[in-house]
């Protein structure tokens, strides 16, 4: 870190604006209020905004200028890059029309790194600069400051940002603008890809005859274990709990992205590309919001279904 860094770091009580209190954002933002960050919220959710305000003492925003006007940096955390680009720039009301001199934009949603690029540039030329910081870890990550975080824009304003970071997890900086989001759209076409081979694994096996517990607890202490035979498949799909807290179409949205990476790089994409319609098609089947584990159920759908 350099000195000049570490002297202009965003320490508490630094004025923080925060917009999109879903699973995730109620969580990160609950730990910066926590932390001594004086927090200003804004979410479509008003019900959100309410409930968040009332347990732990921020402030709803009275617009998204105003929310801009208070804050010396604006996080964002909301679905996709549409959306944040409808709340940093949008006509009407929007945080950029508010934002002071020197005020730094972060965006942790997971967006289209191609999207993020143009995003960034067009921020610049008004002045602002924006960190693309999306993570990793889900809400029960969020909720204890575990979250893996992949920054991308410049080091030294990374640098600054690393006390809030901090508060949410483990820092990596993937490199220039829009990296974040290009590293957290390879993390998820992996992330997905492991939990869709463990349930077609899974399901093979238990119309065998294996019992479906068992097998993870071998795959568990073999070469195919990953996080969704560790995590997902011991919490969240064998229990049948299906609440890991991460829609299933904002997963297909991630894969969508993944696909449109390989094809602004030209690199080999068959897998990524399987994977994204099938994602599409259990997205189709169950619904946006259905949890990402009940992939497993969508897979076993279609085994039925061929009966
Ligand atoms: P969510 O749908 O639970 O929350 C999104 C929030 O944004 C909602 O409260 C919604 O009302 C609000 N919102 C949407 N459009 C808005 C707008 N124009 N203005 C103001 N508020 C708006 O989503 P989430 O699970 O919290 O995920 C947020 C981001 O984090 C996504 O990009 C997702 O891919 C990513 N992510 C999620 C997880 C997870 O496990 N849930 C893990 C890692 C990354």
């Amino acid at each position: 870190m350099t000195q000049n860094s570490s002297i202009n770091s965003f320490t508490p009580p630094t004025a923080i604006g925060f917009v999109g209190l879903g699973n995730m954002g109620y969580a990160m933002a609950n730990r910066l209020a926590e932390a001594g960050y004086t927090v200003t919220v804004a979410d479509l959710n008003q019900g959100a905004v309410k409930q968040f305000c009332a347990e732990s003492g921020a402030t709803a925003a009275d617009s998204l200028q105003a929310l801009g006007a208070q804050s010396d940096l604006v996080i964002t955390m909301l679905p996709e890059g549409n959306a944040v680009r409808k709340v940093l720039l949008g006509e009407g009301d929007n945080v950029v029309s508010g934002l002071k001199d020197g005020a730094v934009l972060i965006d942790m949603s997971s967006c289209s790194p191609v999207d993020t690029r143009v995003l960034g540039e067009e921020l610049l030329a008004q002045g602002f600069v924006m960190i693309d910081a999306p993570v990793s870890g889900g809400k029960y990550k969020a909720a204890d400051g575990q979250l893996a975080i992949m920054a991308g824009g410049d080091l030294e304003i990374v640098e600054r940002c690393r006390p809030v970071f901090e508060i949410l997890g483990k820092l990596f900086h993937t490199g220039g603008p829009a990296s974040g989001h290009a590293m957290k759209a390879m993390n998820n076409f992996l992330s997905a890809g492991t939990l869709a081979l463990t349930a077609e694994a899974v399901i093979t096996g238990s119309k065998f005859g294996l019992d479906p517990e068992v097998m993870v607890n071998i795959i568990n202490a073999s070469t195919g274990r990953s996080n969704s035979s560790e995590d997902k498949f011991p919490k969240f799909v064998l229990p049948k709990t299906f609440n890991s807290g991460f829609y299933l179409g904002l997963m297909a949205k991630d894969l969508r992205f993944a696909v449109d990476l390989a094809e602004s790089e030209n690199t080999p994409n068959g897998f990524i590309n399987l994977l994204s319609g099938i994602y599409d098609k259990a997205e189709k089947d169950l619904g946006f919001e259905a949890d990402n584990t009940e992939l497993f159920n969508y897979l076993e759908s279609l085994v039925e279904s061929e009966e």
